[in-house]
């Protein structure tokens, strides 16, 4: 193995985590790290937490830069690759502030993009299964346009992440950056933040409480679950892809679970003794979501392994094991 060889035996990169502070951020930077790469990890820790990247803080190949990805970017060095992950996923997260979470996307992508015309370096887009609003068809192939609000509460978020889709479209075609784009749909493991109101985390939460767990509306709106190693596998693969799989690529588990399911699961999975309760439906919650992955499938020869029974099975001794740190109840 020569000095520029990694673990894995392929070049030591620098890399640049925008949202390495996150869930999928940290998982993200850990695993570039145990691959033998640099990494610089740069987050305002809005959503992302120290406790994420305390393993990795005093490692000799890994750099923290506490910086707003909104504001002017300060100089980071050379890097070969970009992840921009930067932006609260969760729904009450980035609608608590739905100016800055539009900044984040826009103003922060045109910065990360900048910096990547700047430097020659590869920059992956975290985009997302919202950029499809509440589909009218399913599953939701890359070409579907999709359906989405622009003034409703999760516009700031869902059109923020559309304006990114298209700067990357074009700092690609008018100034030759190397661009990638992945469309998330709902990932989940150890490392969410117990409190951050998705739905995984809250039912497992509530469950290992006791609590009522809170299904909105009646439950009968779909997800489809992917395992974070499934996605980090996902996005590491676009990333390393040829420079021609520049269009969006749906990443997600195309298994589709009703939301009423979910929480049946999960108090199954603990023997709970809660019990579902149902509350307001939110304004404009996509009634399904399930990905067409044969995109992903062909250009990179990757699909999800993990279900969700087994995720979950990963998934609840992380979330036990904060209640235990914390010394307190996850719910207030
Ligand atoms: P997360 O909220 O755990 O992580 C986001 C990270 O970005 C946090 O560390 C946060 O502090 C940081 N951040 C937010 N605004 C910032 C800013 N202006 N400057 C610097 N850092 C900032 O979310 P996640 O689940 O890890 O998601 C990561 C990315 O993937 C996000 O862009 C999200 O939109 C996308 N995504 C995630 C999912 C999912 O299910 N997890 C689904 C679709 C898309
Ligand atoms: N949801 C729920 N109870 C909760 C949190 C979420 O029923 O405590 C529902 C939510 O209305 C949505 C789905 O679960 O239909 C997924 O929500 P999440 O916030 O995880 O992500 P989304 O896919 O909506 O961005």
């Amino acid at each position: 193995m020569t000095e520029l060889e990694g673990r894995a035996g392929h070049r030591r990169r620098r890399v640049l985590v925008a949202g390495g502070a996150g869930f999928l951020g940290s998982h993200l930077c850990a695993r570039l790290i145990a691959d033998g790469h640099r990494v610089v990890c740069m987050d305002n820790f809005l959503t992302g937490r120290r406790s994420n990247i305390a393993r990795l803080l005093g490692h000799p190949r890994f750099t923290l830069v506490s910086h707003d990805i909104v504001r002017p970017l300060p100089d980071v060095g050379p890097v070969d690759q970009i992840y921009n992950l930067a932006c609260a996923a969760s729904p009450p997260r980035y609608q608590a502030d739905p100016l800055h979470t539009f900044k984040t996307n826009v103003i922060g992508a045109l910065n990360l993009l900048e910096l990547a015309e700047r430097i020659d370096a590869r920059i992956l887009q975290s985009s997302t299964s919202e950029v499809y609003g509440d589909p009218e068809i399913s599953p939701q192939p890359e070409g579907y346009r999709g359906n989405v609000n622009t003034v409703g509460p999760r516009a700031c978020y869902d059109e923020g992440k559309r304006a990114v889709e298209t700067l990357f479209h074009e700092f690609r075609q008018q100034r030759g950056v190397r661009t990638r784009i992945a469309r998330i749909f709902n990932t989940y493991g150890p490392g969410m933040s117990p409190g951050d109101g998705r739905v995984v985390s809250s039912f497992v939460v509530q469950a290992l409480a006791g609590a009522d767990v809170t299904v909105f509306g009646d439950g009968s709106q779909t997800r489809s679950f992917c395992y974070v190693s499934d996605m980090l596998g996902g996005l590491m693969a676009l990333m390393d892809a040829p420079d021609e799989v520049c269009d969006p690529v749906n990443l997600g588990n195309p298994t589709e679970f009703t939301i009423l399911e979910l929480a049946r699961i999960v108090i199954a999975a603990l023997t709970s003794p809660s019990r579902v309760c149902f509350v307001d439906l939110p304004v404009d919650d996509p009634k399904q979501r399930k990905p067409d992955i044969s995109r992903a499938m062909q250009v990179l020869g990757w699909s999800p392994k993990v279900s969700l029974a087994e995720g979950l099975g990963r998934t609840i001794p992380y979330f036990a094991a904060c209640a235990r740190q914390d010394g307190q109840p996850l719910l207030a």
